[in-house]
């Protein structure tokens, strides 16, 4: 029998590219990227491709489990699938009729498919589903919403088309969308220049023209001094600003003082450099894409930071432009219905959300509220007790700060519910593990990528699951019919999809050449006296009336970062390219490519406190510490450290992880407190270590 050709969504990080999966005798023989779909080029990351591997892996969750000892002891009940969803739907029910619905909350990682999670949410009655963006991307979210009135996703990168791209809080070539990828390649192969600010000499930085070796810290000063130098050397689009930007002129007063001379001081960076930058983007404009940022909860600014961005981007008018943030098209933007949506199946609760995400804190999108402030509601319940928690394919333990506090926090639970398909610390404190099959041994509901050409798209399932697990669609049908939801009880995935079509003009089977559909022709760019913003006055803003009204300013006056003191270092950490934080370091396969972290450190500090290369260090702070092998370069900021986030496993299921490096949420004690009141992100940089030799 010949090969079949399944199209589906890769599941190895929050990116989900487009795969083609071919599958001979149940079995998988080869994977790539959907070469169908533009920009991906036929490829995987080194992710991806260890898909397959995350199939075969017995070294994760395989049945249903209920926990037999102590939270986070280990012992665990092998049951069936019908006994660990009677068991979580009767637990759920005797929550909610003692608590009320709105005591249960629900966290996943976001992106194309929540439409289903936030529909269970609704459909139980509870405002609390949630995702883990708080410690992700909620800064530049906010600073999106409070620019242009709508959020980070509204605009495109339109990296391939761009003519200078600048990298800030964001390291393609190592925290890897394979679009991004191709597409920058694509650009730099025709021209673009490449600029890169980061406190250490990254992979992108690799292959930049301008690389800026910052002081950790001082991205906000920067900024600054580049928006002086547009707006006091004329260097800006004068069109797009008369156009579009409000408060130009309280702009132009507020970086009076923030010259690049100024900026020098406090960056580190040479101001002819700054100065040099603003022209050669100039130059470029309306093509020039100053990424706003990606991962940004690291400093108390980053909000700042962010809507920054988006201003020199404004200034640039390469928002709305073809090679810089064009406007994202919806289906109705191009003509076209939207799919139905799950959600609308249910009424809003009346509830108020309990991380205060809408009432307390009305600046912030209360789509996903904010995670930490949930959790410091199951603390204290203010406003009211949250007794129930599951997590979607979610791990805070690890992706938050204060995983001690957390865990006692999380004993005030009556009710912890891990959906997986690998371990985690999190499912490993659970009441109840639900094995959730590998994306390859599954299908999702389908999905809307918006953008120059919006498309559905399906994820198809490439192989029959291995082990007891289910699909997500499957574990929610089966959990909303036994909590009395039967609107999204649905009996069959065809059903689901069905459900979703209706009205789009779209049939199931339109998804079989190529596992998309588009929904326009070619790409659409607006032009730019056609440009819409959701903003109260219809332009980009400066000044924001929702950040005003909470007494928050829109333009916050500079404020230098903390120096380390002496013999502490500013603990950063970040991404590389074969690892997704935690969930693959287990992995067979990329646990060989990438078994340990090690800690960057500056050559010369190094060698004044005798740390050789290689040699292994304790990195401390307060009553945590981890040891690990230090690499040391001159291309790190003296004031910082550095290391790959997702390791320091020390679970027995995990054999390979086990043991293996140092988990750095470990290092930020005191860290669920330290968040910005602005932007919502925890700020995860704000912490300093100890560096002592070992051995
Ligand atoms: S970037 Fe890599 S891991 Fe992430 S979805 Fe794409 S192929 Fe998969």
């Amino acid at each position: 029998m010949s090969a079949k050709k399944v199209y589906s969504v890769c599941g190895m990080c929050t990116v989900r590219c487009p795969i083609q999966v071919e599958v001979k005798d149940g079995s998988l023989v080869f994977l790539q990227g959907n070469p169908h779909a533009d920009g991906i080029k036929g490829a995987v990351c080194a992710r991806g491709s260890a898909g397959p591997a995350l199939v075969n892996d017995n070294e994760r969750p395989q049945f249903p489990m209920i926990r037999e000892g102590e939270r986070g002891e280990g012992r665990w009940r092998k049951v069936s699938w019908d006994d660990a969803l009677d068991f979580v739907a009767d637990r759920l029910k005797g929550i909610k009729a003692k608590y009320g619905a709105r005591s249960v909350l629900f966290s996943d990682r976001g992106g194309p498919f929540r439409d289903l999670h936030m529909a269970f949410m609704k459909g139980l009655g509870s405002p609390n589903y949630s995702n883990h963006d708080a410690s992700c991307a909620r800064n530049v979210q906010h600073a999106a919403l409070s620019v242009f009135g709508f959020g980070r996703k509204d605009v495109v990168y339109d990296l391939k088309n761009s003519r200078h791209v600048v990298l800030q809080s964001r390291n393609i070539f190592e925290s890897i969308n394979v679009k991004e990828v191709n597409d920058l390649v694509t650009a730099l192969d025709k021209g673009s220049r490449l600029t890169v600010i980061d406190i250490r000499a990254n992979i992108s930085a690799s292959k930049a023209h301008n690389f800026f070796l910052i002081r950790p810290g001082t991205d906000y000063a920067f900024n600054l001094a580049v928006i002086h130098a547009l707006l006091y050397q004329d260097l800006y689009d004068a069109r797009f600003a008369h156009l579009w930007i409000k408060d130009l002129r309280e702009l132009r007063e507020f970086v009076r003082p923030y010259t690049p001379a100024w900026a020098e001081e406090e960056t580190g960076i040479e101001k002819d450099r700054i100065v040099a930058l603003a022209r050669e983007l100039a130059h470029a404009k309306p093509a020039v894409l100053w990424h706003p940022g990606w991962m940004t909860s690291r400093y108390k600014d980053s909000f700042y930071t962010c809507r920054s961005i988006y201003l020199i981007n404004a200034l640039l008018g390469s928002v709305g432009a073809k090679g810089g943030l064009p406007l994202a098209n919806k289906p109705s933007d191009v003509g076209r219905k939207g799919l139905k949506k799950l959600v609308d199946l249910f009424p809003k609760p009346q509830d108020k959300r309990a991380d205060g995400v809408g009432w307390r804190y009305p600046h912030f999108d209360s789509g996903p509220g904010l995670l930490h402030l949930a959790f410091k509601t199951i603390e204290s319940e203010d406003p009211y007790p949250l007794k129930a928690y599951i997590a979607y394919r979610h791990d805070p333990l690890m992706g938050f700060p204060e995983a001690e506090r957390l865990k006692k926090i999380m004993q005030k639970l009556e009710l912890i519910v891990s959906v997986t398909f690998s371990w985690s610390d999190t499912a490993w404190f659970s009441d109840v593990v639900l094995p959730l099959s590998p994306y390859l041994e599954r299908e999702s509901i389908l999905a809307t990528k918006n953008g120059l050409k919006p498309y559905f798209f399906v994820r198809k399932r490439a192989v029959d699951p291995r082990f007891d697990s289910l699909a997500d669609w499957e574990i929610i049908s089966r959990l909303s019919r036994r909590l009395d939801m039967q609107a999204l009880a649905f009996e069959s995935i065809e059903d689901l999809w069905t459900f979703q079509l209706e009205g789009a003009g779209v049939a199931i089977q339109d998804f079989d050449a190529t596992g998309m559909v588009p929904l326009s022709e070619g790409p659409k760019y607006w032009k730019v006296d056609e440009l819409k913003f959701k903003t109260p006055s219809g332009k980009i803003e400066v000044l924001s009336e929702k950040l005003e009204a909470q007494g928050l300013p829109s333009l916050k006056p500079y404020q230098s970062p903390v120096a380390p003191e002496d013999g502490k270092f500013r603990l950063t950490f970040g991404r590389c390219a074969v690892h997704t934080q935690g969930h693959t370091v287990n992995n067979p396969i990329l646990s060989e490519e990438m078994p340990v972290n090690v800690l960057w450190m500056n050559a010369e500090i190094a060698q004044e406190m005798r740390i050789e290369d290689g040699s292994e260090v304790e990195v401390a702070n307060h009553n945590h510490s981890g040891r690990m092998k230090v690499k040391l370069t001159e291309l790190i900021h003296p004031d910082a450290v550095f290391m790959v986030h997702g390791f320091g496993h020390s679970l027995p299921v995990e054999s390979r992880a086990r043991g293996k490096g140092v988990a750095d949420n470990l290092l930020m004690q005191g860290g669920l407190d330290i968040w910005d009141p602005a932007g919502g992100g925890v700020a995860m940089q704000e912490h300093f270590v100890t560096v002592r030799k070992v051995g």
